[in-house]
């Protein structure tokens, strides 16, 4: 059950400013065949196409209201709009996303040929798609500002082959109706028996969940009953411990600060995201998250692609 396919492409990895490498920030997410966009950074539409995803894009989940995680989406709304898009397309921001959206129609109003919906998100407000959630809560970055958890819903548990054979279930459809939850009948009249799904099914496994922090400093603590338990932790980790301090004043996390989120969120796998500019390479940082986290932590470069596996098959 529950076969699709979840893969992260870091579109933009960058922190408040671009550099010759990196792309201010954009998370795509592909679920089956579904593309969800978090913030969307100045150039993701060239990133899109260097990652050869094409520009269905389903929704886009905006953090917060600083230029570096919307400004892609004037160009990449006009380049949809050229290639005959018809759907509507819904951002969902924290508030003042009716004011974003209505600028957006504004900026494209000789070209727009679709409509442009608008969804203001608090914490704890969710989105519903089919097979998934897209949860949203506070974080702390002196202004509204939300991180997002997409999580997947539970996969019944294993089927148990023998044991349905040993109930006298004769292998073929049947099978496939207890997986689904159905509850099946055997035989006829007196002789018949009911067959429960409970039977032959194993406990319900957890689906696969991401949490992605958009700009924050350190808040793990409060963002727990949200982002626990993350297949892919996706953090701000715009500084580095020598610049705690500004990390502080500026609402943005160390690379620490990420690692000890990541082990206090009990996450499996630590992506550092939003490094600043004035470091040369953002794969120096994870010594510094190492110190806290002992689980598996990246440093992604730009058009980076991981697939999230579901963690009772890894
Ligand atoms: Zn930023
Ligand atoms: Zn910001």
């Amino acid at each position: 059950m529950s076969g699709e396919t979840l893969h992260v492409y870091f579109l933009g990895t960058a922190g408040a400013l671009p550099t010759p490498l990196r792309n201010p920030p954009c998370i795509m997410v592909r679920r089956g065949s579904d593309t969800l966009l978090f913030d969307c950074g100045e150039g993701a539409q060239q990133q899109m196409m260097r990652s050869r995803c094409g520009f269905t894009v389903n929704a886009v989940f905006i953090t917060h209201w600083h230029a570096d995680h919307f400004l892609g989406l004037f160009g990449l709304v006009q380049t949809m709009s050229f290639n005959g898009r018809t759907e509507p397309l819904t951002i969902y921001g924290p508030e003042w996303v009716h004011d974003f959206v209505t600028i957006l129609r504004q900026v494209a109003r000789y070209n727009l040929k679709f409509s442009l919906e608008s969804v203001e998100m608090t914490e704890g407000s969710w989105v519903r798609f089919d097979g998934y959630t897209i949860t949203a809560f506070f974080t702390r970055h002196g202004m509204p500002s939300l991180g997002y958890v997409l999580e997947e819903d539970p996969r019944p548990g294993r089927f148990n082959r023998d044991r349905a054979i040993e109930l006298g279930v004769p292998p073929g459809p049947l099978f496939g109706r207890l997986q689904r939850g159905e509850v099946i009948r055997l035989g006829t009249g007196n002789e018949s028996q009911e067959i429960h799904p409970d039977a032959v099914m194993g406990i319900s496994r957890p689906g696969r969940k991401i949490v992605y922090t958009g700009d924050t400093k350190a808040v793990h603590m409060t963002i727990q009953e949200f982002a626990h338990d993350a297949d892919l932790l996706i953090h701000d980790a715009t500084y580095d411990e020598s610049e705690a301090e500004r990390g502080a004043e500026f609402f943005h996390a160390t690379a620490a600060q990420a690692g000890e989120a990541a082990a206090v969120l009990n996450a499996r796998v630590l992506a550092l995201v939003h490094t600043s500019s004035r470091y040369p390479d953002a794969r120096d940082h994870i010594a510094d998250a190492k110190k806290k986290f002992s689980g598996s932590i990246i440093a992604p470069d730009d058009l980076d692609m991981t697939e999230i596996a579901f963690r009772d098959e890894v």
